[in-house]
């Protein structure tokens, strides 16, 4: 007869469909009961994907079955709750009747912006769309449209990229983001001391995030920005099934080599059924003092990205002092200086990802 310890280990070499990440370690199993000839496994997943808790239980089943060949049965159950909704997905029958249980349902669109690495101003480029988006929103009459929600647990800098030094209260065990330049901030940062190191281990990561999605009160906002951490690993689908994206941009660099790096990201999204709205470039080029640019970083990166992806090149962010500049003095360059060349550029992302959000396929 197996041991439970036994079935563990042999479902520690099931991975999550997509992932190279098994299903032990990624908190799915709930119990694991043997009985006699029977061995019964449950498991619990998020997911808005009707395919993976088919394709978990028949690999879960061929797999005991391989290992433990005289178990006359093996039954596995797998439970499967839905994502957290914004408004334009369509809502389960449960939501419907506990419209405040989902702490989103005030959200219209929920974007992620996304990066292959580090550094290459995702969160720059998270902050400066938000501002762009929100004067957009302004002018149509729309005030407090706007959320910036920062998931980069490795280094979470939109607090400081916002302006906004405070921290935020507990209202009915849900946290109420803090606000500057109307618009709505969330970040890991409030909850990490930035004083200590956190090694983030895969499930913590996961647990950390799936909370920190379900508990802040979000307002009623047109579109909730999440910068999400660099890479392509677990805290990236950790949140995608916690929170329903209706769509990611992904961040890159002029450099070739960026196109490999943003590839791996965005065949993540692919995996989770996550559209892409498109590639932007950050660091493109430097304006000099003749209007001449100069291609610091290479050429090509972006729309050779977005050609890869099969998705639009939405446009490029020069280099630019002012842009560092407003990250540092808590005043996005979009606010500091509207009439800069890249202000202009956000402002020309921003439409276009609108536009995107508010086509008839996606609302
Ligand atoms: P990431 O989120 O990808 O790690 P950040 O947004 O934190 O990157 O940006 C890294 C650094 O580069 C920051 O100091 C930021 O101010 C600066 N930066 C980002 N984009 C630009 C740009 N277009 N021009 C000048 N500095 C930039």
């Amino acid at each position: 007869m197996a041991t439970q310890e036994e079935v563990i280990q042999s479902l520690k070499t099931v991975p999550y469909p997509g992932f190279s990440r098994d299903i032990v370690s990624f908190g799915l199993v709930r119990e694991v009961r043997i009985e006699d000839d029977l061995i019964e496994v449950n498991l619990a997943l998020t997911t808005a994907d009707q395919d993976i808790p088919l394709r978990v239980k028949e690999t879960v089943e061929q797999q005991l079955t391989r290992d433990f060949p005289t178990t006359q049965e093996v039954n596995v159950v797998v439970a499967v709750s839905r994502p957290a909704q914004s408004q334009s997905q369509p809502s389960t029958p449960g939501q419907a009747s506990q419209p405040t249980a989902n702490p989103l349902s005030g959200v219209k669109h929920v974007i992620a912006i996304a990066s292959g690495k580090g550094g290459v101003g995702k969160s720059t480029f998270a902050t400066n769309l938000a501002c762009a988006l929100n004067q957009i929103l302004l002018k149509e009459g729309k005030s407090q449209a706007v959320g910036i929600m920062d998931c980069d647990i490795y280094g979470p800098s939109i607090p400081l990229m916002m302006g906004i030094h405070q921290q935020p209260e507990i209202e009915d065990n849900l946290i109420i983001p803090l606000s500057n330049f109307d618009i709505e901030v969330m970040s890991m940062g409030f909850l990490v001391d930035p004083e200590t190191p956190v090694i983030w281990r895969g499930p913590m990561i996961m647990k950390t995030i799936q909370q920190f999605a379900q508990n802040v009160k979000w307002g009623d906002l047109e579109v909730l920005v999440i910068d999400l951490p660099p890479g392509t690993g677990d805290a990236q689908l950790s949140l995608v099934q916690t929170i329903q994206l209706d769509g990611a941009v992904v961040v890159t660099t002029p450099q070739p080599a960026a196109v490999n790096v943003a590839r791996r990201g965005a065949r993540m999204f692919g995996q989770v059924n996550v559209p892409l709205i498109g590639v932007a470039e950050n660091m493109s080029y430097l304006e000099m003092p003749d209007g001449g640019r100069s291609h610091i970083f290479g050429e090509g990166g972006g729309p050779q990205t977005a050609v890869e992806l099969q998705t639009g090149f939405l446009g490029q962010i020069p280099l630019d002092t002012n842009i560092r500049e407003g990250s540092d003095h808590g005043t996005p360059i979009v606010l500091a200086k509207p009439d800069s060349l890249p202000a202009k550029a956000f402002h020309g992302i921003a439409v276009q990802v609108l536009d995107e959000l508010r086509k008839p396929d996606q609302a």
